[in-house]
């Protein structure tokens, strides 16, 4: 745990701090690394009635409970025209340019930047589906290209004069197979052209990204960052998914990703990824990720607990981190979207009652991830499978809506930190308090071997911050009985 064979080169306690999770200390080649998080959902959610807390427990608005805990950057997805003709909203948070809007704003105003995903359709775009909005019908390519470009204008305009700080822009979402109902390379192409020439007149300092999944099709992928080289397309940032259940390893991720950062010196981004703290269910309606379908293909490193998604979202941070200067930054996906009515421990018509509530909820305000509205758009899946959140056990707030210890993950990462139950005095990390720890104590002093974080947490005795030869007296006092400074188990 602790041992290293090179020496300190300076005599100080790591920096870690103590907290209900652990997390390795991450060195950011970028300082301005993006610690984003996508809360798309998350206006209908609070239209549903659903409110947030701090992990204190205290009610406060989920942009600043974000930001104290370090995110820095808000991702927002925009369809064009995600409702019927009455008016009834296709579900998925009915995530329009209104309530992008509102995000917007209320990121700015918690010091966060936004990341406009534009999907170019009027609901849930992916390698499945790129279908165009309805308004875009038989429309030709090139005049697609000028409603793609007047659609990000506008927007992109209307975001920033209600005061939202847009930072970033995807042109398409997941387009690894098209965007807009366009699946020819050349017209792909001149799509994404007319969408970054919209950024750049819009403000010629935000980024354009263009976002692909599957990176475990390793040279698929790179194909993709040839394919636009080879097309002329001036884009800024290369983007992927990273779902750890299916999109292959951290170091395939990192190989990927480097391929378009050193080849065509592009930034580079995780724009999703997700990770499950629970198994459980909470508002009656089947997660993506359960007990019966969480690891296909894949042997997951991490534990289904707060302190495994935390380390997950750390790792993946590390993953691009790896990648070098040109390595920008992780979103989260959707990490709010929790029950709107919590069903845990229920069961027969108490359970059935509180479902019947729940799916009134999601087709009045669109927070399930589609309503039966959808059906006239996306017939074969939504239509048929409508219902609510598939990921709220992937979020980082309880079915209560209180933050959970994984949330500081985000701050966290910069300082590392130590668990709570790390014990007092066990330098060396073998869970006692024994003389083996003041020698290792002093060892780091003579700069023969350096402690890690938790071990350096564990030795600084007297929680001055610094490691001395105080620390390792105390012990020898405590073992001798000559000291009650300094109690081992109350210190736990
Ligand atoms: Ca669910």
């Amino acid at each position: 745990m602790i041992l290293s064979a090179t020496a300190a080169s300076a005599v100080s306690r790591p920096a870690a701090v103590r907290r209900d999770i652990a997390v390795r200390k991450i060195s950011f080649n970028n300082p301005e690394f993006i610690r984003g998080m996508d809360i798309s959902s998350v206006i209908s959610l609070e239209n549903s009635g659903v409110s947030f807390r701090n992990a204190e427990g205290e009610a406060e608005d989920i942009f600043k409970i974000l930001s104290d805990s370090g995110v820095n950057y808000i991702r927002v997805r925009v369809w064009n025209n995600p409702y019927d003709k009455d008016k009834n909203g296709y579900g998925g948070g009915n995530s329009d340019l209104e309530k992008a809007k509102i995000i917007g704003r209320r990121a700015a105003e918690n010091g966060m930047k936004l990341l406009v995903d534009f999907h170019y359709s009027d609901f849930w775009a992916d390698p499945a589906k790129q279908q165009e909005p309805k308004e875009w019908k038989n429309l030709s390519v090139s005049e697609k290209c000028e409603k793609l470009y007047d659609y990000t204008k506008t927007s992109l305009d209307a975001i920033k004069d209600d005061g939202g700080d847009v930072g970033m822009v995807q042109i398409g979402n997941e387009t690894t197979t098209g965007i807009a109902g366009e699946y020819a390379t050349s017209n792909v192409a001149k799509l994404y052209k007319s969408g970054i020439k919209a950024v750049r007149d819009f403000d010629k300092n935000a980024l354009t990204a263009i976002h692909f999944t599957n990176p475990e099709r390793t040279e698929a992928t790179k194909d993709l960052a040839d394919m636009l080289s080879d097309n002329q397309v001036d884009y800024d940032v290369f983007a992927v998914s990273y779902y750890p259940y299916w999109h292959g390893s951290l170091e395939n991720l990192t190989d990927v990703l480097s391929y378009a950062a050193k080849t065509y010196g592009k930034y580079v981004m995780v724009a999703e990824t997700s990770y499950a703290y629970t198994l459980d269910d909470s508002d009656g309606h089947a997660n993506t990720v359960s007990r019966w379908a969480n690891n296909e293909g894949e042997n997951l490193l991490w534990s289904f607990t707060p302190q495994g998604q935390a380390e997950e979202v750390r790792d993946v941070m590390n993953a691009v981190n790896n990648v070098g200067e040109k390595g920008l930054g992780v979103f989260y996906w959707e990490g709010a979207w929790i029950t709107v009515g919590d069903t845990t421990n229920l069961s027969g018509s108490e359970y059935n009652n509180r479902l019947t509530e729940n799916k009134k909820l999601w087709e009045s305000f669109g927070s399930g991830w589609a309503s039966s509205k959808s059906a006239e758009y996306d017939p074969d899946d939504a239509g048929k499978y409508y219902g609510g959140s598939a990921v709220d056990n992937q979020t980082f707030f309880d079915s209560k809506g209180r933050a959970l210890p994984s949330l500081e993950v985000f701050k966290l990462v910069k300082t590392g930190s130590v668990s709570a139950d790390v014990l007092s005095g066990d330098a060396d990390g073998d869970g006692a308090v024994n003389i083996n720890d003041a020698t290792v104590i002093q060892l780091h002093l003579a700069e023969k071997l350096t402690l890690d974080e938790a071990a350096g947490y564990a030795a600084d005795i007297d929680r001055n911050g610094e490691l001395n030869i105080n620390d390792a007296s105390l012990i020898q006092r405590y073992l001798a009985r000559l000291s009650t400074e300094f109690e081992v188990n109350t210190m736990r």
